[in-house]
């Protein structure tokens, strides 16, 4: 059985008092929701260590949006793989569009990310998705698979395990339209598929997750599909009530 996932990216928003109240709130509503579900929060990295408090001994996992290429050193700015693990962070948002679009983060770069993240215990939740123009020109299957390809194929099946994949249609994040449970249904197949020529059987153990202006109405029809295995949520999660409603669509 695949883990069903609701995982939040609250991107660069919140102080870290309100994010620690969000947290709050979402351990108090996680409360009532089923063990099946995995939830987890994907915070700023300045919000790491105090939600980290917030979540200890909860049902409620802990996430950061990004990591480095590099491991150590003089690389201003930037924060490791390593410096992560030495917090409670069990996940990394790494090669979401924004990353992609506005920081120049290539194939090359994610596939040292993710080989870093891996050797620290921290599973990356690899976004992967096509543009409007990629979607309109009939190429998404090409440039999913493309990004499927070029960063996760030279990874070792028990690598592989770690690893959970976030389909996100760039038309989709943020705007308010949401990719059919049709289109996403048919993509989130075809990347199992495609998952399926490098690693066999495996391709059936990993969580396939939905992103893009995923919401407590549209979040039910979307988890229906067969390979769907839940969601990772930009927007809607910054509302605990919401991000609940959405974990308890499956
Ligand atoms: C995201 O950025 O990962 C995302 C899915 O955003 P939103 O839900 O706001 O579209």
């Amino acid at each position: 059985m695949r883990k069903k996932i609701v995982a939040g990216n609250w991107k660069m928003n919140t102080t870290v008092p309100e994010g620690v109240a969000l947290a709050k709130e979402v351990v108090g509503e996680a409360a009532s929701l089923s063990s099946e579900v995995k939830l987890i929060v994907g915070t700023p990295f300045t919000h790491l260590a105090s939600v980290a408090d917030v979540l200890a001994g909860s049902q409620v996992a802990l996430s950061a949006q990004n990591c480095a290429d590099e491991a150590k050193g003089a690389y201003t700015g930037e924060v490791s793989a390593k410096m992560l693990a030495s917090l409670p962070v069990e996940y990394v948002i790494l090669g979401h569009s924004e990353r992609r679009e506005y920081y120049g983060e290539t194939n090359e770069k994610l596939v040292k990310k993710i080989n870093l993240a891996l050797a620290e215990n921290i599973a990356p939740i690899y976004c992967v998705g096509e543009k409007l123009e990629e979607r309109e020109a009939g190429k998404h299957f090409e440039v999913v698979a493309a990004q499927i390809k070029e960063v996760l194929f030279g990874l070792t099946e028990e690598q592989m395990k770690n690893i959970v994949i976030a389909y996100e249609p760039v038309w989709a994040i943020g705007t308010g339209k949401t990719a059919t449970s049709e289109q996403a249904q048919e993509i989130h197949a075809y990347i199992r598929s495609v998952l399926a020529e490098k690693f066999g059987a495996l391709a059936e153990e990993i969580s396939i997750l939905y992103g893009g202006s995923c919401k407590p109405s549209n979040a039910k029809e979307l988890f229906a599909q067969k390979d769907i295995d839940g969601g990772l949520i930009g927007g809607a999660s910054l509302v605990a009530a919401d991000f609940i409603a959405i974990a308890k669509s499956f």
